[in-house]
């Protein structure tokens, strides 16, 4: 018998599914004070709950018996994920139930601020009669720019074709196949898709890219008189750029659900914004998510309790487990994976449709788990990262209609993995090794051989193989207060193309990079900052 604790108001018909197993006791109880909680919490083996109660660190040490926390939709900030993977707590979200809900409010809203509806039922409650205010405008003929076209994006899209919208999406991550079966245009850019767009609407995840996406400079590229909708995550919209392009009356007008910091304090002066129409975060409240969502997350609990099936869950299961003598390798692979694609996308090769990997036959008994190290590594930085983790990286990556594959190879020496990435006509190789008991070290790039450890940014650069490119790189960076971990550099022939994976540790900003691409015989420059497994 397992003993589940249902805090917060979840949605019955979820609750109804847990009720129903004989092996499962659910005691259903408000949302309790943390010390309530505290005190209660060692008798059962699961927690289900929404956003009130907070799954802190404490919290989780003293629930010895605590096996699964289920999270009724999608946002995990109140849960101490990382001690949650420490102590082999599994943790379920319901990512997918609120899609239909963010993509009605994206329309609700928008005809809302076009028609002027707000103000117009305000005009009436106050007895008034006017109608010469509120001359409105209507979606059809519009162009719709959509940003992001996953899950939200593409509900979006599908209904702007119902309301005679053309609709143009600029995602680099997306295979052209799926912008042909969504009937969307593909835009080669962000500048690109700002330049047509008269509706614009975020639905990417908040990353280290799209933080700050939409800034002035991206405000000005819209057409004068376009809208401007969040709907996503708070950042990804400047606030400040966007209030000052309602003041100046360069926008028609903006809708935000969404917003920096939450809940918008009450003096903020976005309240005060011309043609602003804002939502307290509305974005998955309706009944219908609720409903999906707890459904959702208690099938994906019992699942896991009844069934031992973790493959909803977001976090590591059992942090080691059966997993424990392969996680160097994974480690290498979710690198050398990482590292394939930020250089394919420096050459502007960002849509991924093939990936293979290739095992070397002492690494064979693992391909499950090292292939969930490379959907990860291939995936992240690329959507949102609290959904993303090594259980659930291959159907993620599958769903995005990449294709996986792997295979044994004697070619390759001792405890070593090659991932090549292919989109196009561009492919691009890396191979890893991970040798008992020494650091993981990435040993070729494409036709490189290099000898480096991915520990926290790895910079690729390749320039032509002279006199003085290692020290004009070093002395940069130095100026910078970069300081180099590591310095490979590889070359093919003398004098003619060179590689150089240079290791360094914390961050590399992207004004750092560009001036590394100035520097005299640097052809290009890419970073990957690998994130913490
Ligand atoms: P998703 O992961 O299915 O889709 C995100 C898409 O963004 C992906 O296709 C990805 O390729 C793309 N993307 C990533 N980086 C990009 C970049 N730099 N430029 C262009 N495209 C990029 O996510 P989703 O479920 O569709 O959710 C989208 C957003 O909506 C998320 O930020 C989520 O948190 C938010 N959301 C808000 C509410 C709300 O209450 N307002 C509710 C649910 C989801």
């Amino acid at each position: 018998m397992f003993r589940v604790l249902v805090t917060d108001d979840v949605d019955q018909e979820g609750l109804a599914l847990l009720a129903a197993e004989p092996q499962l006791q659910v005691d259903e109880v408000p949302t309790l004070p943390k010390d309530e909680l505290l005190a209660r919490i060692g008798d059962y083996d699961a927690i289900v709950g929404r956003s009130a109660t907070r799954i802190s660190a404490e919290l989780l040490k003293a629930a010895t018996k605590l096996k699964v926390v289920g999270r009724a939709g999608v946002g995990i900030d109140n849960i101490a994920l990382d001690v949650a993977t420490s102590l082999g707590v599994a943790v379920i979200n319901a990512p997918a139930g609120n899609t239909v809900a963010v993509a009605e409010l994206f329309y609700g809203t928008v005809i809302g601020l076009l028609r002027q509806i707000p103000r117009a039922a305000d005009v009436m409650t106050n007895g008034r009669w006017d109608r010469a205010s509120f001359m409105g405008r209507e979606l059809k003929g519009k162009t719709l720019g959509i940003v992001g076209l996953g899950r939200i994006g593409s509900e979006v899209a599908a209904r702007a074709h119902a309301f005679g919208m053309s609709v143009v999406a600029y995602d680099p991550y997306i295979a052209d196949e799926r912008f042909a079966a969504l009937r969307v245009r593909r835009a080669a850019s962000l500048d690109a898709l700002l330049a047509e767009t008269n509706i614009l609407t975020l639905h990417v995840p908040l990353t280290d890219e799209t933080k700050g996406l939409i800034g002035k400079r991206e405000l000005t590229r819209l057409p004068n008189r376009s809208v401007v909708v969040n709907l996503a995550r708070g950042g990804i919209v400047d606030e400040v750029a966007l209030f000052a392009a309602l003041e100046a009356d360069q926008l028609r007008g903006a809708v935000l659900d969404v917003f920096a910091a939450e809940p918008l304090a009450a003096d903020s002066p976005l309240r005060q914004a011309p043609n602003l129409l804002l939502t307290p975060h509305l974005g998955a409240n309706t009944v219908e998510a609720q409903r999906n969502v707890s459904r959702d997350v208690c099938l994906a609990v019992r699942d896991a309790l009844l069934r031992n099936d973790l493959s909803k869950s977001i976090n590591v299961a059992g942090g080691a487990g059966e997993w424990g003598d392969l996680q160097p390798a994974m480690l290498v692979t979710r690198r050398a994976a990482a590292v394939a694609r930020a250089v394919l996308a420096d050459q502007g090769m960002r849509a991924v449709r093939r990936v293979a990997l290739r095992v070397s036959p002492d690494l064979a008994h693992g391909t499950g788990a090292l292939l969930a190290a490379v959907a990860a590594g291939v995936l992240e930085g690329v959507i949102e990262t609290d959904r993303l983790n090594l259980i659930n990286a291959r159907s993620l990556a599958e769903a995005r209609g990449l294709e996986l594959s792997v295979g044994e190879s004697n070619e390759l020496g001792a405890r070593t993995v090659e991932v090549a990435l292919a989109g196009g006509m561009q492919q691009l190789a890396v191979t890893g090794v991970a040798p008992e008991g020494s650091t993981p070290r990435l040993t070729q790039i494409g036709s490189f051989h290099i000898d480096v450890n991915p520990r926290q940014t790895l910079l690729i650069l390749t320039n032509h193989d002279v006199p003085g490119v290692i020290g004009r790189v070093g002395t940069l960076l130095g100026e910078q207060h970069v300081n180099i971990a590591e310095y490979h550099q590889a070359r093919l022939a003398q004098g003619g193309d060179a590689l150089a994976a240079v290791s360094v540790d914390g961050t590399v900003s992207e004004a750092t990079r560009k001036a590394l691409l100035d520097l005299p015989d640097v052809v290009t420059a890419s970073v990957v900052h690998f994130r913490d497994e």
